[in-house]
C-alpha cells in the first residue's frame, strides 16, 4: 500500500530529476520520469559534494555506495594562480565532519548519477529515455504532460527538471540564460596517463586574474580531475561563438608553471560556456513546479548546483509526506511551501556564486587585498560557510 496516493511526472533525468524521482517514490508516490537523451548518463567529469549533499545521500542510504568510488579530500586549498602561494585552507577532517554532520567528497558525476538512477529504478520509478517533454498544462487538479511522440500522460503534479536551458521555464518566466563571459574546460584522466606530480589528497583551487584552475582526485585517487575557467576574449569582442581552445593557453599564460602544466591535460574537443539565470521568485505554473537547474542554475563557483537539486528533492518529498491527508497530498499547498522554502536559499546561491567568481578573478590591487584577506582568515571559523553547508530543509 502506497504511503502517498498520488502520481507525479518528472521531466528530465539528470541528477536532479533522478534524485526527485527517488525521494518521491520512497515516500510512496507513483513516479514517471521522462528523459530526452537516448540513455541515462552524465558528462564524465568530477563533482564536489559538500556536507549539505552528503547528509541527504546518507538519509537515502546511498552515501556509502558513492563514497566507495569517490574520494574524501583532506582539505580545500586556495592558492594564488600566479605565485602558487597557499592563501587559505578548509580542513575537511573529523572536526569538519562533526560540525556539519557529513563529509565533503568528490565523485565522478556518472557514479553519483548511476547510484540515483539505480535506486530510483529499485524504488519502482517508471523510467523512460528518448522522450522529450514538450509541454505541461494544468487542467483543474491534473497536470497533462505531452511528450515529443505526441503521447500525453496525466498526473497529480509535474516537476520540470529539464536543466539550465529549460523549455518549461517559459511557463513561469520569459527570461533567457545569462552568459557570464567565462568558459570552462574539463578533463578527467587516469593519473598514470597524466604523469603530473600533484598532491591528490586535496581539492586545490588556483585563483587568478580572470581565470581559475581546479584539481582534485577521483575514483580512489586513480584519476585526476581538472577544470580550467577563464574569461573569453571572444565573448568580450562580441563573438557569437566564444571560448574556443585557441583562447585557453593564452588565458593561463601568466599563471604559475604548475597551473600551465595542468592546463595541458584537458579535453579540447568540448567546452562549457558558463551561464546562470536571474533569480526568480515564482517557480509554479498550476500543477507544475520547476526545480533543479531549470529553476535556479548557479555559476559553479560554490560547487553546489547539483546539491541544490538534491535539496529540492528531499524538500519536495518531505512536504508531500507532511501535507498528505489519508495519503492524498494537497499539491497546491505543497508546491507553495516548497517554492517559499527553496527560492530564497537557491537564489542566494546564484547571487553569492556570482560574487564568489568576482572575488576569485580579481586583478591588480584588488587581487593583493583579496589575498591578504584570505591569508588572515580564521581557519577555525565556520562563519562564511554555515549558511551553505549547515542548511537543512524545514520540510524534510
Ligand atoms: C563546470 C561545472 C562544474 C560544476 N561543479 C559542481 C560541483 O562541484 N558541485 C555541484 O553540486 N554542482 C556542480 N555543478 C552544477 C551541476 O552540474 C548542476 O547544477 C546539476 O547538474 C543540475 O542538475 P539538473 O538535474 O537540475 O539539470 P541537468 O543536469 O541539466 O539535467 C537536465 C536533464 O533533463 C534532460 N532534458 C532536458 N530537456 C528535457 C525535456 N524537455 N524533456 C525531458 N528531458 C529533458 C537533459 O537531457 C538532462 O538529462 C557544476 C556545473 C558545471 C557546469
Amino acid at each position: 500500500m502506497s504511503e502517498l496516493s498520488t502520481h507525479v511526472v518528472i521531466a528530465g533525468g539528470g541528477i536532479g530529476g533522478a534524485a526527485t524521482a527517488l525521494a518521491l517514490a520512497r515516500a510512496g508516490a507513483r513516479v514517471t520520469l521522462f528523459e530526452r537523451a537516448p540513455e541515462f548518463g552524465e558528462v564524465g567529469a568530477g563533482l564536489q559534494i559538500g556536507p549539505h549533499g552528503s547528509r541527504i545521500l546518507e538519509s537515502w542510504g546511498l552515501l556509502d555506495e558513492v563514497l566507495a568510488s569517490g574520494v574524501q579530500p583532506d582539505n580545500l586549498v586556495f592558492r594564488d594562480a600566479i605565485t602558487a602561494e597557499t592563501l587559505t585552507t578548509v580542513d575537511l577532517g573529523p572536526r569538519f565532519r562533526e560540525h556539519y554532520g557529513g563529509p565533503y567528497f568528490v565523485t565522478h558525476r556518472s557514479d553519483l548519477h548511476a547510484a540515483l538512477v539505480g535506486a530510483a529504478r529499485q524504488a519502482g520509478v517508471e523510467l523512460f529515455t528518448g522522450r522529450t517533454v514538450v509541454d505541461i498544462v494544468t487542467d483543474g487538479p491534473r497536470a497533462i504532460v505531452t511528450t515529443d511522440d505526441g503521447a500525453t500522460c496525466e498526473a497529480d503534479v509535474a516537476v520540470a527538471m529539464d536543466g539550465l536551458k529549460s523549455r518549461l521555464r517559459a511557463k513561469v518566466s520569459p527570461d533567457d540564460p545569462v552568459a557570464s563571459g567565462y568558459v570552462a574546460y574539463r578533463g578527467a584522466f587516469p593519473r598514470d596517463e597524466v604523469g603530473l606530480d600533484v598532491d591528490l589528497h586535496d581539492v586545490v583551487g588556483y585563483i587568478g586574474p580572470r581565470c581559475h584552475f581546479i584539481q582534485y582526485p577521483l575514483r580512489g585517487g586513480t584519476m585526476l580531475n581538472q577544470v580550467a575557467v577563464f574569461e573569453s576574449p571572444g565573448y568580450r569582442a562580441g563573438e557569437q561563438d566564444w571560448g574556443h581552445p585557441e583562447e585557453l593557453d593564452a588565458a593561463f599564460a601568466h599563471c604559475h608553471e604548475r597551473v600551465r602544466e595542468g592546463v595541458r591535460h584537458l579535453w579540447r574537443d568540448r567546452w562549457w560556456p558558463m551561464y546562470d539565470r536571474e533569480p526568480v521568485e515564482n517557480w509554479i505554473d498550476g500543477r507544475m513546479i520547476l526545480l533543479g537547474d531549470a529553476a535556479h542554475p548557479p555559476l559553479q563557483y560554490l560547487a553546489s548546483g547539483a546539491v541544490m537539486a538534491l535539496e529540492d528533492a528531499t524538500c519536495l518529498a518531505g512536504y508531500a509526506r507532511a501535507g498528505a491527508s489519508g495519503g492524498i497530498p494537497d499539491w497546491s499547498q505543497i508546491l507553495k511551501q516548497v517554492n517559499a522554502e527553496r527560492a530564497p536559499r537557491c537564489n542566494r546561491v546564484i547571487t553569492t556564486g556570482r560574487m564568489w567568481g568576482e572575488l576569485w578573478h580579481l586583478d591588480g590591487t584588488a587581487r593583493l587585498a583579496r589575498n591578504e584577506l584570505f591569508r588572515v582568515r580564521d581557519t577555525e571559523s565556520w562563519k562564511y560557510t554555515d549558511w551553505l553547508w549547515g542548511y537543512s530543509c524545514a520540510g524534510s
